[in-house]
């Protein structure tokens, strides 16, 4: 088994900005001209996630009202009464949604749906630059 790791950051604005970053995963992942492996996508940080969608401004308007509704930006949290840095609602966000997306690579294509993409969600209470890891084993 082999595993080769591969980075890259991006800024963000923060605020449950959502980024899509299919393409520099693609560019990373192409350029070992592999044909079968499996490929984690992974971003390090407790205010951000790394998830699937159909990258298109509905959605892109819809995500974040649903995440509202379940950690809302103004409610009181613990976290804030402890740290006052005001991003409690971002660490439950990033919780809920999660660190990392799995992708199989099957005869060099990465299996991806045809509106579906990759993207990094930030939500921190202010921009951020984030460190994106791709592992890919083989
Ligand atoms: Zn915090």
């Amino acid at each position: 088994m082999t595993i080769i790791n591969e980075k890259f950051t991006i800024n963000t604005k923060g605020n449950t900005d959502v980024v899509d970053i299919t393409q520099q995963v693609k560019h990373h992942v192409y350029s070992h001209s592999l044909q079968n492996a499996a490929v984690h996508v992974y971003v390090a940080g407790s205010t951000v996630s790394v998830t699937n969608i159909e990258f298109e401004p509905g959605l892109l308007v819809d995500l974040p009202e649903a995440l509202e509704k379940v950690a809302p930006v103004d409610k009181e949290y613990h976290h804030d009464a402890m740290w006052h840095d005001g991003n409690g609602y971002a660490h439950i966000r990033a919780s809920i949604v999660g660190n990392s997306t799995y992708v199989p690579l099957i005869d060099g294509a990465l299996q991806l749906g045809q509106w579906q993409q990759i993207v990094l969600v930030d939500f921190d209470n202010k921009p951020r630059n984030r460190t994106v890891y791709i592992q890919i084993i083989y």
